[in-house]
């Protein structure tokens, strides 16, 4: 179990990004104008070049902010997969075998190349996912760079991942990522991978593919050796492809819980070293004895940061019953004057959802936490006429048998219930087939270790919440998945461990 909490007592929004107050309408709009160099179409990275699909087959990747065609993506098969499987395995040898110094400096220049293209993949990440352009520009892009700087830290150093024994690298990794965070989910799988010598096929979510094809080009400009990192872009199928591939010696998987027990089944009975990172119904609880305002700044960040399409967002309110009434009014309070609209508005705070389908699955959970007696609210918003947009929703009166409050929307959903004692939140909380995250807002410190010990989540952030570290390991107890990312024990799952002095 990993405590996280801040060495100093927290100003306001401890929030990655901060969420700004303002007034709704009240504001001049400030698009974001960095070009992001799109091309109208993109092919698949294979062996360190950009080649067309075995099938001769594109699909079409939307801006889900405007609806708009962005770009053309080489939609990959089987044989795409296999094929970038072989570049790999031929890539693997002299990769491995190079000192880790020397893999390190690769990984140094990549960051370095990612940060000197920020504005750039900002915008481009931003106009692909719906995100807010603050989002992009102040986090998931200086994040992914962070996750390049810190393995190529670790690359000379391999011996203090498990000191006494060796760490040798597995081979061809396979590697199927989200939409919600796509530079970021990408660099928490390649970093730790290169780091180690392993050579890596990767599958981005068809909806958000284009940052994994333009970080393809800053691996030619870093001149990464050809065949090292392979980028095949497609829908699920190509990723069921890639999981199954022979030459594939470990799986590494970012998704639904869904799609992770379907990947499970099907490799079952073979030898592939394996990681989930799956989904979650994170519990946010809040007690009498908090800093209110600052929780209610957490809350907000917890539950519509990137919104609320995140693994583990704080979904799930537990509040203390005797400050029940003062937290929802603030919370209200704050919600009236969240700005939601133009992702490329450096103003906003809540930005476009991914995609229709994504939509259409919160406005079923909306329809179900009314059907099922709970109370919905929403500020009053006025919402672009195009684009996929939902406004910050609240229900109150949750119990725990509503479908909204056991299941993972994925959206700008709030599920607000209510506790009277400790041993209530700490029961309530671990109610859930999940265990991702949970965050403890309280001013006591003996309550902050209680709490993180009984919680059974992976990362327990405690007067904070989306706090993210590339040397703080992140993953899941239970159906969020096993296996972590991040830090040390991010790279004992890309490793085989030796024995000193033994083959
Ligand atoms: P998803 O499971 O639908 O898709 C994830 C990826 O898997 C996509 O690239 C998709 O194309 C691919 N895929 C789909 N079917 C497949 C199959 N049969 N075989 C192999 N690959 C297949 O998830 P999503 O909707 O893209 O993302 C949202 C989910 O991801 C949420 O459940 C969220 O909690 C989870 N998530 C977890 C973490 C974490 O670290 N635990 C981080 C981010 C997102």
């Amino acid at each position: 179990m990993k405590i996280q909490t801040p060495t100093r007592a927290p100003r306001r929004p401890s929030t990655a990004p901060e969420l700004l107050f303002g007034d709704l309408w009240d504001y001049d709009p400030a698009p974001e104008t960095a070009d992001p160099k799109l091309k109208a179409r993109y092919d698949l990275f294979i062996g360190g070049e950009f080649v067309p699909p075995a099938g001769g087959k594109y699909f079409e990747s939307v801006n889900p902010a405007t609806e708009a065609k962005l770009a053309e993506l080489a939609l990959g098969g089987p044989d795409d997969v296999d094929r970038a499987c072989r570049a790999a395995a031929a890539a693997f040898p002299a990769w491995s075998a190079l000192p880790g110094r020397e893999r390190g400096k690769y990984l140094y220049r990549i960051a370095r190349l990612l940060q000197d293209r920020a504005r750039e993949f900002a915008v481009a990440e931003t106009l692909d996912n719906g995100k807010p352009i603050r989002e992009t520009r102040d986090f998931d892009v200086p994040t992914c760079a962070a996750h390049f700087f810190y393995h190529a830290g670790w690359a000379d150093k391999l011996e203090y991942v498990a000191p006494g024994r060796r760490m040798e690298p597995l081979g061809v990794v396979g590697q199927v990522i989200p939409w919600n965070f796509p530079l970021l989910m990408l660099s928490w799988k390649i970093a730790p991978a290169l780091c180690l010598g392993n050579c890596v096929v990767i599958k981005p979510a068809s909806n958000t593919s284009i940052t994994a094809l333009k970080l393809a080009e800053i691996f030619q400009d870093a001149g990464l050796p050809p065949g090292v990192v392979n980028v095949v872009s497609g829908p699920g199928s190509t990723g069921g492809a890639l999981m199954a591939h022979p030459a594939v010696a470990k799986i590494a998987f970012t998704g639904s819980t869904e799609v992770g027990k379907v990947i499970m089944r099907s490799v079952a009975g073979s030898d592939k070293k394996m990681t989930m990172e799956l989904g979650g119904k994170a519990a946010n609880i809040v007690f009498d004895d908090a800093p209110l305002d600052q929780a209610v700044e957490g809350i907000v960040n917890g539950i519509f940061f990137n919104q609320g399409q995140v693994c583990c967002a704080g979904s799930r309110l537990l509040v203390h019953e005797p400050v029940a009434r003062t937290v929802v009014s603030k919370l209200k309070a704050r919600l009236r004057v969240l700005r939601v609209g133009d992702p490329m508005d450096k103003n906003t705070d809540v930005g476009a959802i991914v995609s229709r389908a994504q939509l259409d699955t919160i406005r079923g959970y909306l329809k179900a936490g009314v059907d099922e007696g709970a109370e919905m609210w929403q500020p009053p918003c006025r919402l672009p006429k195009k684009g996929f947009f939902m406004p910050p929703t609240i229900f109150t009166g949750v119990t725990q048998s509503h479908r909204i409050a056991r299941e993972e929307i994925f959206g700008p959903v709030l599920s607000i219930l209510t506790f009277r004692t400790v041993d209530e939140a700490i029961e309530k909380a671990n109610n859930t087939e999940y265990g991702l995250s949970a965050g403890v807002w309280t001013d006591k410190g003996s309550r902050i270790l209680r709490m993180s010990t009984e919680l059974k989540a992976g990362v327990v952030w405690a007067n904070t919440y989306n706090k993210f570290d590339p040397a703080s390991p992140f993953g899941g107890y239970k159906e969020s998945g096993f296996g972590r990312e991040g830090g040390r024990h991010g790279l004992l799952d890309y490793g085989r461990l030796v024995e000193e002095g033994r083959p």
